[in-house]
């Protein structure tokens, strides 16, 4: 689940266990989980299962899902892979993990694989989420170039080179110097500061959101037409609402705003990420934002549930939005028309408020 890798495997790291990283995911990947997954299944299990069974080729000795007792179907992905490796005989390779219980669920899972030295896990566990924030503040410094780069793929050059130092930190103090190397790097992207950038919010099921090849490279197709972007669900969210413990939290969290923004027209967590879905639209509405996109995989039921709440939405929000259900069959024209016609709609809205706030000042 795009950059997520990164953080779990210095933490196993850490913990004397080799992490493989299985190739990123793409048409292979999905390819392979097509053959061993049930047809109307969501999007982002079968790209789960085609990473452990690309994994696997490499020869793996085991596999860690995250099983959740949530309302959605996440809370079967990992028995029915369980069942699937079962089935294949890598039944033996298959391990749970519990990040629902928070922090404690890290804890278990790092203990039960390693010498289980208390000091070490919570070392692990500490560089883990570091790196998952320092990633996400990366991320949005990367996509601020690269609405503005005068040469379209070169912000992406120098952010690579980013996530390698970011990659190579062994330990706190080596994260530190590495961020401000991988934050210089990023800065040596030629681009132009007067370029007038629109600014749009990504929403939905967070796999989707932080996936760019189930999205389709969203951000970066955006990038190219001059878009800002900025992810409301992030890894580094879904750490501070999840795992840090209480005592270690500053500030609202995502989830605690959720259930502030999303009312009066979501009362409950429905599963998945609908809840933060319809939040995050109210918010970008009250910051002014020039749009929000909705992506979530065909067949989600909890963005489905939202995606119908967003037209009671827009009696009170001017905000622009498009929502986009992915699944293996969305085709690239099509899609890419739909962004380009989105991103014109935001520009002209934006060219408009601007004329009438100047001709209200000339009044
Ligand atoms: S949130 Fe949607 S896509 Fe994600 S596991 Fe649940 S139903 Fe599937």
């Amino acid at each position: 689940m795009g950059n997520v890798y990164i953080g779990w495997a210095a933490a196993l790291k850490k913990m004397g266990v080799e992490p493989l990283v299985p190739p990123r995911t793409s048409k292979k990947t999905l390819e392979l989980a097509n053959k061993y997954s049930p047809e109307s299944i969501c999007l982002p299990y079968k790209m789960v299962l085609g990473n452990f069974l690309q994994a696997i080729e490499k020869d793996v000795d085991y596999v860690a899902m995250i099983s959740s007792p949530g309302i959605c179907r996440l809370g079967e992905y990992g028995q029915s892979i369980k069942h699937v490796l079962t089935e294949m005989g890598h039944g033996d390779k298959y391990l749970e993990l519990q990040l629902y219980d928070g922090f404690n669920g890290m804890y278990r899972f790092l203990s039960e694989i390693s010498d289980g030295n208390p000091v070490a896990i919570v070392k692990a566990i500490n560089i883990a989420i570091r790196k998952m924030f320092v990633l996400d503040r990366i991320e949005n410094l990367f996509s601020y170039y690269r609405a503005r780069e005068i040469n379209f793929g070169t912000a992406e050059k120098h952010y690579n080179k980013a996530l390698a130092l970011i990659i190579d930190a062994g330990n706190t103090k080596e994260l530190k110097q590495a961020e401000k190397e991988a934050i210089e790097e990023i800065k040596k992207t030629p681009i132009d500061e007067n370029r007038e950038v629109i600014h749009v919010e990504i929403t939905g099921e967070i796999f989707l959101v932080q996936e760019p090849f189930s999205n389709q490279y969203i951000e970066k197709e955006l990038g190219r037409m001059g878009v800002q972007t900025r992810r409301t669900l992030t890894v580094s969210s879904f750490v501070k609402d999840a795992i840090i413990p209480k005592a270690f939290k500053k500030g609202e969290t995502h989830l605690e705003r959720a259930y502030r923004m999303a009312r009066p027209y979501l009362m409950r967590d429905i599963g998945g990420d609908a809840l933060e879905s319809v939040s995050d639209v109210a918010y970008a509405n009250e910051r002014g934002v020039d749009g929000i996109i909705h992506v979530s995989p065909f067949t989600c039921m909890p963005e489905i549930m939202s995606q119908n709440i967003f037209p009671t939405m827009r009696e009170n929000c001017e905000i622009p939005i498009l929502t986009l259900i992915m699944d293996e069959q969305t085709g690239r024209a099509g899609y890419i028309t739909r962004l380009e016609a989105f991103v014109d709609l935001m520009k002209r809205r934006k060219f408009y408020k601007k004329k009438k706030e100047q001709e209200a000042l000339t009044k």
